[in-house]
Parts: C-alpha cells; sequence; structure tokens
C-alpha cells in the first residue's frame, strides 16, 4: 500500500539532500522517488547521504516535468515553507498522512511534492496539486532542510499507517469509485482553457486568476472519471457551437 504514495522532488540542486531525502523515505518504509529535473543526478553525494537507501536512489525516476511525474496519480499534495498568494485547501501534516494513506488504501496514486532549496514550488506548481500541506515550524525561521520536510511527512506517513493496520480495509472494489488522474485533469484544464477563450469569457490578455480558481474548484471535487467524459463532452459540444458547427438542435 505504502507503494502507491510517491515523493516528488522538483528541481533539488543538492543531491546530498536527494540521498538525504532517500534515506528518510526507507526508514519510513516508502521506496517511490521521482526526480523533476534534478541539478545534479547520479552524484556521489547523493549515494553518501543515502547511506544504505540505494535501492531508493537507484529506483528513482527522472522526468522532465511535474506533469509527468504526477502521470497516474489522482491526489497530489504539495509542501509549503510559506503562505502563498491565493488561498489553498490546507492540510497539516497529520492529516495529510492519514489522507494519503486512507486513499492509498482505496487503490489510488498519491504524489507528496517538494520544492526547490531555495524558492520552493512555483504558484503554478502548487496549483497542480489539490492541497497544500505546511509544517508548523517557527514562523521567524520556517523554511525546513528538503530531506528533514521529507522525513516529516514520511513520519506522519508512517503513523497513520501503522495506526491503520488494525482496522479493517476497504477491498471492496465494486463500491470504489474511480477517480480522474491528473494528468487527464491537465488534458481537461487545457481543454477548458481554450473553451473559455472560444466564447470569449476569459480574456488571454487578462485572465487573472481564473485558471487557478476553477483548478482549485474542480481540485476539491474528486471528480470520478466519468464525470471527467461528460465535462469533456460538454466542452466539445460548446466549442462547436462557439464555431458555429452544432448540428445538434433542431429547433
Ligand atoms: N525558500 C523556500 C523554502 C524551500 S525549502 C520557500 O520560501 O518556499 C525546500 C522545500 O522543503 C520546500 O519546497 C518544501 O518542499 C520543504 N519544506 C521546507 N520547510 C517546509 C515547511 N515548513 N512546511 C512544508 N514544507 C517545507
Amino acid at each position: 500500500m505504502l507503494q502507491n504514495i510517491r515523493v516528488v522532488l522538483v528541481n533539488t540542486s543538492h543531491p546530498g539532500n536527494i540521498g538525504g531525502a532517500a534515506r528518510a523515505m526507507k526508514n519510513m518504509g516508502l521506496s517511490r522517488l521521482v526526480l523533476v529535473q534534478p541539478q545534479e543526478f547520479p552524484a556521489a553525494d547523493a549515494s553518501a547521504r543515502a547511506s544504505g537507501a540505494d535501492d531508493v536512489l537507484s529506483g528513482a525516476l527522472v522526468v522532465d516535468s511535474l506533469e509527468e511525474a504526477l502521470v497516474g496519480c489522482s491526489l497530489a499534495i504539495g509542501t509549503s515553507a510559506r503562505d502563498r498568494s491565493l488561498p489553498w485547501p490546507m492540510l497539516d501534516p497529520r492529516e495529510c498522512g492519514a489522507k494519503s494513506v486512507e486513499r492509498a488504501t482505496m487503490g489510488d496514486e498519491i504524489a507528496l511534492v517538494f520544492g526547490r532549496e531555495h524558492a520552493g514550488l512555483t504558484n503554478d506548481e502548487l496549483q497542480r496539486c489539490h492541497f497544500h500541506v505546511h509544517i508548523p515550524s517557527n514562523p521567524d525561521f520556517s523554511s525546513l532542510n528538503l530531506a528533514a520536510a521529507v522525513q516529516v511527512l514520511g513520519y506522519e506517513v508512517r503513523m497513520a499507517w501503522l495506526a491503520a493496520q488494525g482496522e479493517p480495509s476497504i477491498n471492496d472494489k465494486a463500491d470504489a469509485v474511480e477517480l480522474a488522474t491528473l494528468d487527464e485533469m491537465e488534458r481537461f484544464y487545457d481543454h477548458l482553457e481554450k473553451t473559455l477563450v472560444d466564447i470569449a469569457f476569459l480574456d488571454p490578455d487578462k485572465p487573472k486568476h481564473l485558471m487557478a480558481r476553477l483548478r482549485r474548484l474542480y481540485g476539491r471535487s474528486s471528480v470520478e472519471r466519468t464525470e471527467m467524459s461528460i465535462l469533456r463532452g460538454i466542452l466539445t459540444e460548446t466549442q462547436k457551437v462557439a464555431r458555429g458547427e452544432s448540428h445538434k438542435r433542431k429547433d
């Protein structure tokens, strides 16, 4: 079940931190590491800091974009060391552990997304996540070392996992709904944006926060696969009407 939870490190500069994160993960029983454009990897410093978690490092998937790192996931939780401009659904680390384990038990793929040492995650990257998690640190000195942040959230995942051991697991796949994955959601947002431009609801020169707000809205709706097909169908028909191509209405 813990293998459904992946740790995503975005654009890490120090390979030592990648090794430290791998060690923290293995200590907590996590094994799936995804690196988005690491500045230096593989690297001797990474192996040195991993001290024994080389299997996590050698199994790490290196990708070019956050979008690729999130393929197949239906829940992404982004970490943030500080407040951001657009308020987003927040979890504390304990809730992050509980939610990750609950959803992983249901067979969903989960991503915990960590940012750059110097600049964290961009707003655009954070807006790809359903929830944000902040480790309640000293407000005057709030940034943890990257590997330390992985350790804290990994520990909370482990505690939630241990607590769930005695409980009956949700095995009834018949009742389980299949949620749209993040890559499917990305294609939907792309389609939605184009449609909103087509019907002149969105001005590409003055987009304001419209797409971010819509991401936040759909992100908290747990959109199911079948619902996603309906939404995509509505967009396709809307675009046809906007182009004057719709033949569906005869009246
Ligand atoms: N200067 C950056 C801090 C980056 S710290 C900023 O202001 O955003 C590097 C990474 O460690 C962060 O992107 C995040 O993934 C994690 N991290 C550090 N401190 C954290 C905290 N208090 N809560 C959650 N994540 C934290």
